[in-house]
């Protein structure tokens, strides 16, 4: 695989100390990897918004060797002239850029990914998940032209992010997009549950279902939406809980639109619905009542296309600001008469 920069000779004429234009840049094209729990996923994304899915491969639970081979082959195997390479992982990254990989899921433990990917010259980032679902909503999806959005992933986990002016806000440590925040205080008994994912994703509307560890919520869901009670009972729960946060989160971002997203998020109506309907009712009032709360449009691709399109702003950014440098070196300062 070739890459491709495309923004030109950066490199200003000795003996010429005037302000240079930016250099005209070519439309970037990039590459998105998705890295998710059981699957890889990997797409194009071009400068006009354009975007077509390559590949889908698994992930080998814990062998971050097989897994880092899967990615360098998906890379060589895409087309030349690649501008940039963005992958997306489902854990923090710490400021180092090592993932922190805390249940070895992907066995990238401390891993420098993007230091491993660039071996053959690419220019990588590496993001987060929800910021990569964040910045795909906002700029291709649900959210598309909206200046202040929060994005609320619903599945495996919970997590969110808020995209203000098209930049995801991560927090000083990562943890600002963590479902791992306490829940609201509810009127059942026995609600002892330490953090809203524990009580909302989709493990734990299966497992309480099942009586026992379980995994996949479809069976819950279902259930529920055919009336079972102990279903019906355990979906209103939760999504009192998820409405309570997404009012919270309302109340304390402001955003001008909310997405939700995620598999359980997209696809399961009813538990949305519940949720929208408890946060309406305890968060908002008067402004706040009237924003948008909608499902995500793009599906299980928004990883990877977030990832696209943030390993493309970091990369125009950077040309900018080297143009932006390079001007500032070489405007002339007042002339010693002058002075
Ligand atoms: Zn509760």
């Amino acid at each position: 695989m070739s890459v491709d920069f495309g923004d030109g000779p950066l490199r200003a004429p000795v003996g010429e100390p005037t302000a240079q234009p930016t250099p005209t840049r070519r439309p970037w094209r990039c590459l998105g990897i998705d890295v998710g729990g059981t699957k890889i996923a990997a797409g194009l994304l071009d400068e006009g918004g354009r975007f077509e899915e390559l590949e889908i491969l698994p992930t080998r639970r814990g062998d971050g060797g097989a897994n880092l081979t899967t990615l360098r082959d998906l890379i060589r195997a895409a087309p030349a002239g690649l501008s940039a390479i963005g992958v997306s992982v489902r854990t923090l990254l710490d400021p180092a850029g090592a993932l922190r990989d805390p249940r070895g899921v992907l066995g990238w433990r401390g891993v420098n990914l993007a230091r491993e990917l660039s071996v053959d010259g690419a220019e990588v980032t590496v993001s987060r998940d929800v910021e990569c679902g964040a910045v795909a909503e906002v700029q291709y999806g649900a959210g598309r032209g909206m200046s202040d959005a929060l994005y609320v992933t619903i599945g495996t986990g919970i997590s969110h992010c808020l995209v203000k002016c098209g930049v995801p806000l991560s927090g000083a440590h990562g943890a600002a997009s963590s479902g791992q925040a306490p829940p609201a205080r509810c009127t059942r008994r026995h609600c002892e549950a330490q953090s809203v994912e524990q009580i909302c994703s989709g493990p734990a509307l299966a497992s309480e279902h099942a009586g026992g560890e379980a995994q996949d919520a479809s069976d819950v869901i279902t259930a529920a939406e055919a009336g079972e009670p102990r279903a019906v009972e355990i979906i209103s729960h939760a999504g009192w809980h998820l409405g309570a946060y997404l009012a919270t989160l309302m109340l304390t971002l402001d955003p001008e639109i909310v997405v939700i997203g995620g598999g359980l998020g997209t696809h399961a109506s009813t538990y949305r619905e519940r949720a929208i309907g408890v946060a309406r009712r305890l968060g908002f009032a008067g402004l706040l009542g009237e924003v948008p709360i909608v499902p995500a449009s793009l599906g299980d691709g928004s990883a990877w296309i977030g990832a696209a399109h943030i390993a493309a702003t970091r990369l125009v950014d950077s040309a900018e600001s080297r143009a932006t440098r390079r001007n500032r070196v070489l405007r002339p300062g007042p002339s010693e008469e002058s002075r």
